[in-house]
């Protein structure tokens, strides 16, 4: 019998075990667009933890390589399947297990969407808050899996700061607990986070308690545009003493991208910054101020709600601008903000070495760009040189004291660019871990480093 049957025979006939190619198909890749990929040979839209450890005690003694998927929105290949390997999907795991208002958490299957849970515990005035721009469509589970970011992150932290507690199924099929739902926890070494940002290669994760933050005021927004991108960077250093919930910096080709589609009005001859603050509101004067010292042009703030779209508009239609343009390579590197200007400046220069139009934009409050690559739609010698540029990127984060990825993960299209900034002996202490959770390599094989 075929492991597809073998499969179907032990987990039973109410297990959703696809193997039609035209539906494997479409559980083959994210939105990564470089990355190989291939239809797994089955796909299992997981309904339990326990369906998962039969399926993962099961792969594990045939040696089957196994892709966890949430939602399939990563940009970086880390659910890309191979034809010998079986999707775990946890798109049907998508309850909200329990709410607990006093204790401020949340338990949920790994399958929820991150905005239904922030949906559903408005009513209670609390908030999920962790933001990535896919959170109306990616798992909180995929979200911890990735260590996912946003533009809250800069006041907030990523996702690994609100995860307590978690349920795994190991690479044996063995189903755990790790963390606690107590706000502290120092018992033993902290494998919880170990687990966040793995990328599906250390375990599956079937459960979470997340922490949930009284719900936020409105925001007051500010603004602001600089005749440099350097000017620019510079202020928004200064403008993190008013603790803001939001802080991004636009370049000039982004800008003039969104400005081609969009007009805004703004002096387009340097870079934008924005910033929100959910306290502080008063301080608009003094954000000004910061902001005059480093040689602002022109610059708003707002505390009436109702401003807060049209001002935040120039930083939603950043990528979608830059998209329009032609086909996009979007990367992520994160680095000291001190660095932030002279990064722009290198990628600027690469920009014009390789002849293609580099689109720069990121949270400036916690040094994390997103450069994004245009080329021309269907031109293979020009995607070729993208690709190379995009690896370009990377190297210059790092030799600016940065790091590969700052939120969107490493999975298969960095996998080979951080021998540069990891120690080998790091590397293989990273190496031992994989091997005490996955000793036969099942899980993930071949995503987030090299083997
Ligand atoms: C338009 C757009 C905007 C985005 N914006 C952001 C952003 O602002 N910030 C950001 O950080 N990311 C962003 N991303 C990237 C992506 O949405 C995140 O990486 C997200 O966390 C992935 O969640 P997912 O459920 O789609 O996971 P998938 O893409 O399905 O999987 C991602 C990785 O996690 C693993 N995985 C998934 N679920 C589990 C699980 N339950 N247990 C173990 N491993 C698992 C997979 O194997 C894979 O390696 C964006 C993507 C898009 C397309």
């Amino acid at each position: 019998m075929s492991h597809a049957a073998n499969l179907q025979a032990i987990l039973g006939d109410g297990a959703t075990l696809i193997t039609d190619p035209d539906i494997t198909a479409s559980y083959s890749h994210d939105q990564a667009p470089f990355a190989e990929h291939q239809p797994p040979f089955a796909v299992l839209l997981a309904k339990s933890a326990a369906e998962i450890s039969i399926a993962l005690k099961y792969a594990n003694e045939h040696r089957i390589s196994v892709v966890t998927r949430g939602a399939g929105s990563g940009l970086a290949g880390g659910a890309n399947a191979s034809n010998q390997s079986l999707v775990i999907s946890l798109e049907k795991m998508n309850q909200i297990i329990n709410i607990d208002q006093v204790n401020r958490i949340a338990r949920v299957q790994a399958g929820v969407i991150n905005l239904d849970l922030d949906n559903a515990v408005k009513e209670f005035g609390l908030a999920y808050l962790p933001d990535p721009a896919s959170r109306d469509w990616s798992t909180l589970g995929g979200n911890a899996a990735t260590n996912a970011g946003g533009m809250c992150c800069v006041k907030y932290g990523v996702t690994s700061a609100h995860v307590r507690a978690m349920q795994v199924v190991l690479a044996s099929g063995e189903i755990i607990e790790l963390g606690k739902e107590t706000k502290k926890s120092v018992t033993t070494y902290d494998l919880l986070h170990l687990f966040v940002g793995s990328e599906g290669t250390l375990g599956i994760i079937t459960e979470l308690s997340l922490n949930l933050e009284f719900r936020p005021s409105p925001p007051a927004t500010l603004i602001a545009t600089f005749p440099s991108i350097e000017k620019a960077a510079a202020a928004s250093t200064a403008l993190l003493k008013l603790h803001p919930s939001m802080l991004e910096i636009i370049d000039q080709t982004t800008l003039r991208a969104v400005e081609a589609w969009h007009p805004l009005g703004f002096e387009v001859s340097g870079a934008v910054l924005i910033m929100q603050m959910d306290e502080n509101k008063n301080l608009g004067d003094e954000a000004l101020k910061i902001c005059k010292d480093f040689t602002m042009i022109d610059g708003v703030f707002s505390e009436d709600p109702a401003d807060t779209a049209d001002l935040i508009r120039v930083r939603k239609l950043a990528y979608p601008a830059l998209e329009r343009m032609g086909a996009t390579l979007l990367d992520d590197v994160a680095l000291p903000i001190s660095k932030i200007a002279e990064f722009v400046e290198s990628v600027e220069s690469l920009s014009k070495e390789s002849g293609l139009v580099i689109g720069i934009f990121g949270h400036a409050g916690d040094g994390n760009m997103h450069p994004t690559i245009v080329h021309d739609h269907g031109d293979g010698v020009a995607a070729a040189k993208a690709k190379d540029v995009f690896e370009k990127i990377v190297a210059i984060a790092q030799s600016l004291g940065g790091t590969a990825s700052g939120e969107h993960g490493i999975g298969t299209i960095k996998a080979h660019l951080i021998d540069d900034e990891i120690s080998p002996t790091v590397m293989q202490l990273q190496r031992d871990v994989k091997r005490v959770f996955d000793p036969l390599n099942i899980l993930n094989p071949g995503k987030k480093f090299l083997t």
